[in-house]
């Protein structure tokens, strides 16, 4: 990412070192690669004797409460203490951190590890680089502070990069990111963690995607789709822990689309959009015209408008990408 201040993870490292009190932050709707980084951090973190609290604005999916330290994570309207360092991991913009974005600029020193293309380097230290997932990056971290790996860092490691590559299948998916994984496993019970990610869904949440289904329609000759959940579906679904994060894919495996849209009715109105894109067509730039951003072929963004303002903005700006 040329011309932004970089800082290496040596100089991380020494933050580190000086701190006893660390604040760990992902992102909203926390997802896999969020969740992972930030307790495989926080783990090796400890082991240094340093005093770690995890803080996410969002709730932690039922998907990833398998994880040993999932129910450590705390709301950060818990938390009242100024830290000696923050660490923001997985947080494309500033405002992914939601409301604990005021506890990390109230720390005395703060970091920034991502691997979003559209991260604008936030941080006073900003150790950004467009790898697999920010999993990789805080592998390269734990290598750094020397902590080593055990049971606990390896099936939360392996659960940032494994979702983040979707499964090790997306273009994301590097030599890298598959060598730091074979270091990884072995080191826990891995058919167990991919049973949780991968071939386990409640039943509520497959009626979700049901509905979803039910409301997606093609457009642009079929090369767009547009999928859809309002609070009237949630309601109906009475589902008490939606997994929303795959939905997405119902509409971008269909052979001829190219665009994919999910939009969700959020509870205190307006929209969250998720996009996925095949080859060149390049969606995180697309969402950062609306306060967005993420990834070339998998991004978001929020638009507070009524339902049908919000599918015509967005269906005008993916034809114009589709025709561009
Ligand atoms: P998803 O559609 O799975 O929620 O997100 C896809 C990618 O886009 C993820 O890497 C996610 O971090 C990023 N992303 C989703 N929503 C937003 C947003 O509102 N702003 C930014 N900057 N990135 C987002
Ligand atoms: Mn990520």
């Amino acid at each position: 990412m040329p011309g932004r201040k970089m800082q290496t993870l040596s100089d991380l490292k020494r933050s580190i070192r000086k701190a006893s009190q660390i604040l760990l932050i992902t992102h909203l709707n926390p997802d896999g690669d969020a969740v992972g980084s930030m307790l495989a951090l926080s783990v090796a973190l400890q082991k240094m004797q340093k005093r770690t609290v995890c803080v996410c604005d969002g709730k932690i999916m039922e998907k990833y409460a398998f994880l040993k330290s999932a129910g450590e994570i705390l709301k950060p309207d818990r938390i009242d203490a100024v830290f000696d360092l923050a660490i923001a991991i997985d947080c494309a913009d500033q405002k992914r951190m939601g409301s604990a974005e005021k506890l990390f600029f109230a720390a005395k020193e703060n970091a920034n590890i991502d691997h979003h293309g559209t991260n604008e380097s936030f941080g006073r230290i900003n150790i950004v680089h467009s790898v697999s997932s920010s999993g990789e990056l805080i592998y390269e971290l734990i290598e750094e502070l020397g902590t080593g790996l055990d049971a606990e860092t390896a099936e939360c490691l392996y659960t940032a990069i494994s979702t983040d590559t979707g499964n090790f299948t997306y273009s994301n998916t590097t030599k890298k990111a598959l060598l730091y994984t074979a270091e990884l496993i072995g080191l826990f019970d891995y058919t167990r963690t991919a049973d949780y990610l991968y071939r386990t869904r409640t039943y509520e949440n497959t009626r979700l995607i049901a509905k979803a289904i039910d409301n997606l329609s093609l457009y642009e000759e079929g090369r767009a789709a547009l999928m859809y959940l309002c609070r009237s579906d949630l309601a109906e679904a009475d589902v008490k822990n939606p997994d929303y994060e795959m939905i997405v894919n119902y509409a971008s495996e269909i052979d001829t689309v190219k665009v994919a849209v999910f939009l969700r009715e959020l509870k205190d109105g307006g929209y969250k959009l998720s996009l996925r894109s095949s080859g060149d067509l390049d969606v995180a730039a697309l969402c950062a015209e609306y306060g967005g951003g993420g990834h070339k072929n998998a991004a978001g963004c929020s638009m507070n408008a009524p339902f049908e303002e919000v599918k015509e903005t967005i269906l005008s700006a993916v034809k114009k990408l589709l025709n561009a």
